[in-house]
């Protein structure tokens, strides 16, 4: 008989040729099991997914609730479902007033997806400005706003009128002008490894939208609930965006996505023509239960408390010869090494020893280091000593 593992190289469909291969068997809290028992600290969080833990209890009872009620019953926008509603207006009590209408889908890219059109439709115009070593997601339209072409080399032709601009480069908000649908970035770059605009910039960006009538889509698919230790990354600029970009932590690992704009602008995908964005499953309210748990927890377990002290912890901690840099906001962090080979064996051996890390999609120097918000000191401690460790063994320097 076949093992899963070799099962899972028959049947399931490769995305590289060197996958993980890490077996699951269970995980919580901060922890992921294999099927041997073995214990795994988590720094990934299913790639900024599992903010709250994996398997929160409260997460886990809204879902079984729910399930107990109903599942799917009909496509987004139609029935009147209780999920649906109270998480939405949930989300909408934590943001600004104006972003007060959320438009619920299944993931990161289907909320770039429905973000793009919709900045199309309500400004009438067709450019749209992206940055380099962008990502926003891996459908067509979300590839198009990739900054990096070397991904999206095998599928052209993709959307035209992009244009991509340095991230947190004054100079090049010059391209923003009265031709511009929207600027669609994300408040901290992820997969660039870890990026942190300026305030200035950032300013600097919301005036330069406000002057030519540009809608600013800040994507805080990664950042979202919590991970920058504030709800959103936006709050640490006193800026606002137009239309807001959520997924991944928001449903406490069951898949959802949102976009989020004032009621004004959502309004125009309602008519003429009607359904400018049609999704199935967009709002399952099994998701959208976990999501409302997800946030509830978040805000009355006090999550954000503590988390710039622990994540100085590990950059306290992550001192060693070959690390060049710690960079990085909350647990969103990125630990710079010189080339992808220490990465990689890095990261093995901290495999082996029991740790869960990764790299970036457009950095593949730097080790990604995004644990559940919940992660605590000693489990720091120890996830740094792993990490030490393996720098040592893999780069023959001590320390
Ligand atoms: N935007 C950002 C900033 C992301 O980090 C990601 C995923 O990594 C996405 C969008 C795409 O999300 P999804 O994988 O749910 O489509």
């Amino acid at each position: 008989m076949l093992s899963h593992r070799q099962l899972f190289l028959l049947n399931n469909a490769q995305t590289s040729g060197s996958p993980r291969l890490l077996e699951i068997e269970k995980a919580e809290g901060v922890h992921i099991f294999g099927p041997d028992g073995k214990e795994y600290i988590d720094l990934v969080s299913g790639f900024a997914v599992s903010n709250v833990g994996h398997r929160h209890p409260r997460v886990v009872q809204a879902i079984k609730d729910q399930v107990d009620r109903y599942m799917h019953v009909t496509v987004y926008g139609e029935f009147v479902q209780a999920p649906q509603v109270l998480f939405a207006q949930k989300l909408v009590s934590v943001l600004p007033k104006p972003l007060d209408s959320v438009y619920f889908v299944n993931s990161g890219a289907e909320a770039t997806e429905g973000a793009l059109k919709l900045a199309k439709r309500y400004t009438g115009r067709r450019k749209i400005i992206s940055c380099h070593n962008a990502y926003h997601g891996s459908t067509q339209g979300a590839l198009s706003v990739m900054g990096n072409d070397y991904y999206k080399q095998g599928y052209q032709p993709l959307l035209p009128d992009i244009e991509f601009i340095e991230f947190n480069s004054f100079r090049d908000l010059e391209y923003i002008n009265s031709e511009t649908a929207c600027v669609i970035i994300e408040t901290i770059q992820g997969e660039a490894g870890i990026r942190v605009p300026t305030h200035e910039y950032m300013l600097a960006l919301r005036q330069k939208c406000d002057e030519t009538g540009t809608l600013l889509i800040l994507d805080e698919i990664q950042t979202g609930f919590g991970r920058t230790g504030k709800l959103f990354a936006f709050e640490h600029y006193n800026i606002e965006p137009d239309i807001l970009l959520l997924a991944k932590g928001i449903g406490g690992g069951m898949p959802i996505g949102a976009f989020i704009a004032r009621t004004e602008v959502m309004s125009v995908l309602k008519e003429n023509p009607i359904l400018g964005h049609i999704t199935t499953f967009g709002g399952h309210p099994v998701c959208c239960a976990a999501g409302l748990a997800t946030l509830e927890t978040i805000l009355e377990e006090n999550m954000l408390e503590g988390i710039s002290e622990r994540a100085a912890l590990f950059k306290q901690l992550l001192r060693h010869s070959a690390i060049r840099e710690v960079r990085g906001i909350g647990f969103m962090m990125a630990i710079q090494l010189e080339r992808f080979e220490q990465v990689e064996a890095v990261s093995s051996l901290c495999a082996k020893n029991g740790l869960i890390i990764d790299w970036f999609l457009h950095c593949d120097s730097a080790l990604r280091v995004s644990p559940p918000l919940i992660i605590a000191e000693k489990e720091i401690r120890k996830a740094c000593a792993i990490i030490l460790d393996a720098l040592d063994q893999c780069t023959g320097q001590h320390g």
